[in-house]
């Protein structure tokens, strides 16, 4: 019987006898626990007085042994908890109201991050919808085993839509190990506030610096709860603005082009569109020879491109260069004569302390879209679960180092 508790991982428990169920086609393991671990409440784990003997008998899924499903076995009292009132007791291999052991949770958790979705569910013989349900166990589980948030000093704050665009959550990133911190669903400054609440104020007045996009209620959840943080305004964030006002550039001058009956310029504007977006050290041959041009028929859209050439070096060069190099742009874009133009430099001089932050920490949102990369293919994997919870509970387990261990691979 020692060797069956052995093989099954068990701890605290003594097994009793064991059984081939024909029926069933799998074995079962009648256990009992030791008598230390008996009459606990399941939530809390308290000793408490007995209440009665539940619903009998009830069996857990194991680990399989060899080609052989197995099951174990155990009556399920209940106890009378102060707190949490009527509840099964505690038992020592499996979480409160799971229908798997910890070995076999575990593992799942383990599977699901290092193999497809196929190979999960038919390795252990599951539905898709439970590994949803064990994940999220197992990570709630871990994360109230570990302090994860302490000793944060560098934030990234950004969010991530799923399901076509209609669900999103916000995502909070670690600076300093690249780990996910935090995910939530929503995105607003309720969402958000829910992080900072769970970090307490003394936590929050360490945070110095917070990466993030321009959104509004980041800023404002920010300012309001993180009184040492600067926010650092993610600098491809403000390059996309100003790709985006050359564009528009672009558009009007080829529309008075086929308007006037320029077809040669039209179609040469056209045409141009990759030209004037791409970096100019990636720029192709024939791209060269078109912003050349441009350079040459069209003076309005290249005083446009070379804004937003400009404005990409600032962020280049960072620190106290970036922010000299800033200022001149600024002027310049100021009195460019260029109406999506003036209309950015006047965003940028309203986020002006968000972008100086950047540009003198250096700290841009990258680690921060590295994350929700991953986090993007994450949500195709987690498609089937029922709830955002379980996708949730999915990337803390491959991207907040939540993940754990295979089972009896660790030395004691
Ligand atoms: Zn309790």
């Amino acid at each position: 019987m020692m060797l069956w508790a052995r093989l099954l991982g068990l701890v605290k428990a003594v097994v009793e006898d064991v059984v081939f169920d024909e029926d069933d086609e799998c074995i079962v393991v009648s256990v009992r626990p030791r008598k230390a671990t008996k009459r606990r409440c399941g939530r809390c784990g308290k000793r408490c007085p007995g209440y009665d003997q539940g619903d009998g008998r009830r069996r857990w899924r194991a680990l399989d042994l060899g080609t052989t499903r197995a099951f174990l076995e155990a009556d399920s009292p209940r106890v009378r908890c102060l707190e949490h009132g009527v509840v099964a007791a505690q038992v020592p291999w499996a979480r409160h109201g799971a229908g798997h052991t910890y070995a076999f949770d575990d593992t799942a958790a383990w599977l699901v991050t290092h193999c497809s979705k196929s190979a999960v569910r038919d390795l252990l013989r599951i539905a898709w919808r439970t590994v949803g349900s064990i994940v999220t166990r197992v990570v709630t589980d871990a994360e109230a085993a570990t302090d994860r948030f302490a000793n944060l000093t560098r934030i990234g704050i950004d969010e991530i839509s799923y399901k076509r665009g209609h669900k999103y959550l916000t995502v909070v990133v670690d600076h300093d190990t690249g780990v996910l911190l935090w995910a939530h669903d929503g995105r607003n400054q309720k969402t958000l506030e829910k992080f900072f609440d769970r970090l307490g104020d003394e936590r929050c007045a360490k945070i110095r610096l917070v990466s993030a996009d321009a959104a509004e209620w980041i800023a404002n959840v920010v300012a309001a709860r993180c009184p040492n943080a600067e926010l650092c305004l993610d600098p491809f964030h403000i390059v996309a603005w100003a790709t985006k006002a050359l564009d528009e550039v672009r558009r009007e001058v080829w529309n008075t082009a086929r308007r006037n009956g320029q077809k040669a310029v039209a179609k040469e504007l056209k045409g141009a569109r990759y030209a004037l977006w791409k970096n100019p050290e990636d720029l192709t041959d024939r791209q060269g020879a078109k912003l050349a041009s441009i350079a040459h028929t069209n003076q309005r859209l290249y005083r446009a491109y070379l804004l937003k050439e400009q404005l990409r070096r600032v962020f280049a060069l960072k620190g106290a260069a970036g922010i000299a190099l800033l200022d001149h742009w600024l002027k310049w874009a100021r009195r460019c004569r260029i109406p999506s133009f003036v209309k950015l430099a006047k965003s940028i001089t309203t986020h002006r302390a968000g972008i100086e932050a950047a540009l003198t920490h250096g700290l841009s949102n990258a680690r921060v879209e590295s994350v929700n990369t991953k986090l993007r293919l994450l949500t195709r994997v987690a498609f089937g679960f029922r709830s955002p919870n379980a996708l949730i509970a999915l990337a803390m387990l491959d991207l907040g180092g939540l993940c754990p261990p295979l089972p009896g691979r660790v030395a004691a």
